[in-house]
């Protein structure tokens, strides 16, 4: 860097810098990033079963994804997510929590969380509440071992449990998150259900996205939740409720367990006019909507420089591209993923 050009960015740095505002007035205040594309399991609906994984140099350093986030905290994100793939099973990703959590100190940041598959929460549980981290959302789409071990393909039921417990004792509000799969958990969602209400954790079912190929047919596992929800009716009492996270899932309570169920309906429901959030890849991709192919390059830039002008500037230029909503479609038998990525790459 000449010292022209870090005289400038310690000047903008004390600066406060322009919040992202796209064009249809919406600030992107809410960023996820995918830390790795590797996961230990291989969940039917997300991977194909003989996945191809980036070469590691195309990943961004731990070092790069803390100055891509701090970027973002700059210009006002104030919640951080990180997923994957599994964001757990990034070598040494506990530097990198514990790096961004002086945000959390600072005030600029709300809320640093993580999604996660559960498998590795038991050993880290305690370190993520030790970084500021105070809810999670752990994804289960059964309480059936068996079942368990075929959804995933490589997954154990009893390690997930064995972490969500240490989550739970480590003080971490646990929220759930599964995957409405027709023919494979539709049966077994009321049971999900009590269970994560008898332990105090909210659970989120989410229709089945179009990314990415997996092998498996997608019209096969998709069940639309406006299905779910009218036999859930039959059940149980449910009202809908004003609660929000910020995200696209509405919410209704049950008068039986007495706890929360949000939908999370890309399908049958357009949440997009809401829209705060941007994704970020492990390759620091960044997609301005999870269902469309438009993104902008953020490694070239961080690796351009040691100044952040070019990645500020890198920033402004996509979020001005951010679109209006995405147009999932999944009614057709063979039909092909809306976008080319799988969920792995952009995160849940
Ligand atoms: N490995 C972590 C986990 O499973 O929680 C984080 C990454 S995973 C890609 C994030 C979320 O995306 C999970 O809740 C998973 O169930 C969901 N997911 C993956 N593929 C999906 C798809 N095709 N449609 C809907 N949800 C999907
Ligand atoms: Fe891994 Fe999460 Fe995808 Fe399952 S959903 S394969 S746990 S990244």
């Amino acid at each position: 860097m000449s010292t022209s050009e870090a005289a400038i960015d310690r000047i903008q740095q004390r600066a406060p810098r322009p919040a992202l505002v796209d064009t249809f007035g919406r600030a992107v205040t809410y960023l996820r990033v995918s830390v790795t594309d590797r996961c230990d399991f291989r969940c039917v609906y997300c991977m194909a079963e003989h996945m191809t994984f980036l070469p590691k140099p195309e990943l961004l350093t731990l070092e790069e994804l803390d100055r891509l986030c701090s970027a973002f905290v700059a210009r006002g994100v104030s919640k951080l997510r990180l997923t994957g793939g599994e964001p757990l099973v990034r070598r040494d990703v506990m530097t990198l929590f514990r790096s961004l959590s002086r945000h959390l100190d600072s005030g600029a940041l709300e809320e640093l969380t993580l999604t996660t598959n559960g498998s590795q929460l038991a050993r880290f549980a305690g370190d993520l509440a030790a970084c500021g981290v105070k809810r999670i959302n752990v994804s289960l789409d059964t309480l059936d071992a068996d079942r368990f071990r075929a959804l995933t393909r490589w997954g154990d039921l009893n390690k997930v449990l064995a972490g969500i417990d240490a989550a739970q004792r480590a003080g971490l509000h646990v929220k759930l998150n599964a995957v409405a799969l027709a023919g494979e958990n539709e049966d077994e969602i009321p049971s999900l259900i009590e269970w994560a209400h008898g332990r105090g954790m909210d659970l989120s079912l989410i229709e089945v996205m179009p990314l990415g190929e997996t092998g498996a047919e997608r019209l096969d596992q998709y069940l639309p939740l406006s299905t779910v929800r009218a036999r859930l009716a039959e059940r149980w009492t449910l009202e809908d409720i004003p609660f929000r996270t910020g995200g696209p899932a509405r919410y209704v309570s049950i008068k039986e367990t007495g706890g929360r169920l949000g939908l999370i309906t890309p399908l049958t429901h357009n949440f997009c006019e809401g829209c705060n959030r941007v994704r970020v890849t492990c390759t620091g991709t960044l997609y301005m909507c999870l269902g469309q192919d438009d993104a902008a390059d953020l490694r070239a830039p961080l690796r351009a420089s040691e100044s952040d002008e070019r990645l500020h500037a890198a920033l402004d230029d996509a979020i001005f591209r951010k679109p209006k909503g995405h147009d999932f479609v999944i009614d057709r038998p063979g039909q092909a993923p809306a976008v080319r990525r799988h969920m792995s790459m952009t995160g849940g």
